[in-house]
């Protein structure tokens, strides 16, 4: 049984101190779920997190990573930093930081590989973007990025990868993927993990759905086989939205 994980991506929002409030409101209005909450935020606000989420059935972590373990990489922020402020998850490969700084998948396995030395789980962003989709190209695509992104990376065990099919056209734009498609890359996703991994691993390995999620469409996607809940980005940065999908 695979428990679902409803991670938020806060991308560029908010301050630290607005987060600090946020987190208190969040834990004090958690509501009874099964799904695990995960807060993905900038990395100024990580010590809040750590402060106030310690001990509340909330996982924390950043959105990106650098893929040097340590020295003179001005600006970047180290596996080992995170660490040290108990970051569960981190985010590799958002299609963001792909298209916007040029992340080639050989980056991203390599940030994967960082995160891993230091006991925290890759949350590995894949997803097509709409001339690929509409070419009928998306499974294909999907799935080489899949193994460039995880060359070398190794995970001790199924709970140490997370994978989140983010199709690029739904991402902040309102348009998300039928539950009927987005079921079925996440199908042929399994697929390919059951390959490279086996499949008592790949069975276990969840596989997030990214892409405009929102209160009155997550249970339909959520309740997909092999939809193991959600990364969200635009409704993780609403309290009231937030605490609904972590009970879709
Ligand atoms: C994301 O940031 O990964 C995302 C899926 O954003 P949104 O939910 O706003 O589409």
């Amino acid at each position: 049984m695979r428990k679902r994980l409803v991670a938020g991506n806060w991308k560029m929002h908010k301050t630290p101190s607005e987060a600090r409030q946020w987190f208190r409101e969040l834990i004090a209005q958690l509501p009874p779920t099964q799904a695990e909450p995960a807060l993905l935020v900038p990395f100024t606000h990580l010590p809040y997190a750590s402060e106030v989420l310690e001990g509340h059935g909330v996982s924390w972590g950043a959105q990106d990573v650098s893929a040097h373990p340590e020295g003179a990489y001005t600006g970047e922020v180290s596996a080992r930093m995170l660490a040290d402020l108990a970051c569960k998850y981190t985010i590799v490969g958002h299609s963001e930081r792909r298209s916007y700084h040029a992340e080639s998948d050989a980056l991203v396995a390599e940030k994967a590989r960082r995160l891993l030395e230091q006991g925290i789980t890759p949350i590995l962003c894949v997803g097509e973007p709409l001339h690929v989709r509409e070419a009928g190209e998306h499974v294909e695509y999907t799935l080489r990025q899949l193994e460039g992104s995880l060359e070398g990376v190794n995970p001790p065990s199924a709970s140490h990868l997370v994978i989140a099919y983010e199709p690029v056209w739904a991402i902040g734009t309102g348009k998300t993927a039928t539950p009927e498609d987005a079921e079925a890359m996440h199908r042929a996703i399994r697929g390919w993990l059951i390959a490279r991994y086996g499949s008592g691993f790949a069975e276990e390995l969840r596989i997030l759905y990214g892409g405009s999620v929102k209160p009155d469409n997550a249970t339909a996607l959520f309740s997909q086989p092999n939809i193991d809940g959600g990364l969200v980005g635009g409704a993780s940065l609403k309290l009231g939205d937030y605490l609904q999908l972590l009970t879709a």
